[in-house]
């Protein structure tokens, strides 16, 4: 029986159309050769950023929200941020608007690409960070405002807090880490470890100094894990531990084959997945998503920027949207498909051929423009066996 999925298509601004042009080509290439018609994408744009603001006066109108939630996937090139005023970005809006509260990033190397490591090829890991709460749920108040000194004389007067060093230039923040919340995503990474054969998920936390926001974190993650995944965990099949974020990150460093799927709150996730990103020398072209793991609603995203200098240049590359294209084919469950795009993107750079970014660095590289690597993509593709 045909299957087709309908994705909502953010195009993005600055680059968006050439990396979202490209995507576009490469996924529908690798469903044409692996199902032959009997399983398509049909793309329906729709508007967020710069291209909505100049046709509806919005930045992100709820048609959009509506046919992301409609049909439970979206999949966007970058946006800009809304200078001044209103929102403060447009992805966080998005994220609060479908409660996706996993981000996650998967982190590997493509043979061929520069690393500043000895080993890339060691590092295999799915990043789970925390979307929704921490430090970066955005309550916080500046300094010298009357909310700041309301807030400071709350907890000292109310609270018998005498632990600020200088309360009348303090600015405050607020982090909020819930039960509810780590159950979810440590339950995503955990289902996501047994469905993918992984064998281990880490907490990465800073539980020894913040001990009941991200102690609690670890706390309830091993108590989740435990009760939900306990049959997994005494066969051996699953691991569950645990790492205190700054020894994570030498660790990664240092054997990174000791990790495997990792689960961590909003802050750390977000040092995490760059500095991961960057030990593959994959800055430039890491995927990402962010998804509910309970309504099964997903938004993929290149997790690059506009860069405007060098948009409509033809030399974007566009791989990033690529492999978040991919991430949304396996979300589906149509791996053969996502595989091929693998197996070309691996081939290309493996020989070289790729776009200047990477190519420059590369020892027999052949810089290629967008379209050129595209259709080099889209090539391999349908010679694949
Ligand atoms: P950027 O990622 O757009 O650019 C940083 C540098 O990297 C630039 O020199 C750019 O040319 C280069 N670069 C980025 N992606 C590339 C690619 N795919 N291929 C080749 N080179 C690439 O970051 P920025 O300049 O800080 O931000 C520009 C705009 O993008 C801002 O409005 C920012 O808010 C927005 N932004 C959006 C997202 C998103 O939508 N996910 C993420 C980051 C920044």
């Amino acid at each position: 029986m045909m299957e087709i999925r309908i994705v909502p298509l953010v195009k993005g601004d600055g680059v968006g159309p050439e990396v979202t042009a490209a995507m576009v080509k490469i996924i529908d290439a690798a469903l044409d050769k692996a199902y032959a018609g009997q399983r398509k994408i049909e793309w329906k744009e729709v508007l967020a950023g710069g291209k909505a603001f100049e046709q509806l006066g919005t930045y992100l109108p709820d048609e959009t929200i509506e046919a992301f939630k409609t049909h439970h996937v979206g999949i966007k090139g970058p946006l800009m941020t809304p200078v001044g005023g209103g929102i403060r970005s447009l992805n966080v809006a998005l994220r609060q608007g479908l409660d996706l509260y996993v981000c996650q990033r998967p982190v590997r190397w493509f043979k061929g690409v520069e690393s500043p490591v000895k080993h890339p090829e060691l590092v295999d890991m799915v990043i789970f960070r925390e979307n929704t709460e921490d430090i970066y749920a955005g309550i916080e108040w500046e300094s010298g405002t009357p909310e700041a000194a309301k807030f400071f004389k709350f907890i000292n007067e109310e609270m018998g807090v005498r632990k600020v060093r200088f309360p009348e230039t303090s600015a405050f923040g607020v982090k909020p880490v819930s039960r509810e919340g780590t159950e979810r995503l440590v339950r995503a990474a955990c289902q996501y470890a047994v469905d993918h054969g992984r064998p281990s998920v880490t907490l990465v936390h800073k539980g020894n100094i913040m001990k009941f926001t991200e102690g609690g974190f670890k706390k309830w993650g091993y108590e989740l894990a435990e009760r939900e995944f306990g049959e997994y965990i005494a066969s051996g099949r699953l691991v569950i531990k645990d790492c205190i974020c700054d020894a994570f990150l030498q660790n990664a460093l240092l054997k990174p084959e000791e990790y495997s799927v990792i689960a961590t709150l909003n802050l750390n996730g977000d040092y995490v997945s760059d500095m991961l990103a960057a030990q593959v020398g994959g800055i430039g072209i890491a995927p990402g998503a962010n998804i509910n793991y309970t309504t099964g609603d997903a938004i993929f995203e290149a997790t690059h920027g506009t860069a405007p200098d060098i948009a409509g240049k033809d030399v974007v590359n566009p791989c990033s949207n690529v492999l978040s294209g991919v991430m949304m084919l396996e979300h589906f469950g149509w791996q053969e498909a996502a595989s091929l795009v693998e197996k070309a993107l691996e081939e290309s750079f493996s020989e070289g051929y790729a776009t200047a970014d990477l190519a420059r660095l590369m020892e027999n590289g052949h810089s290629m423009g967008t379209k050129e690597f595209t259709e080099n993509i889209v090539r391999r593709i349908y010679e694949s066996r």
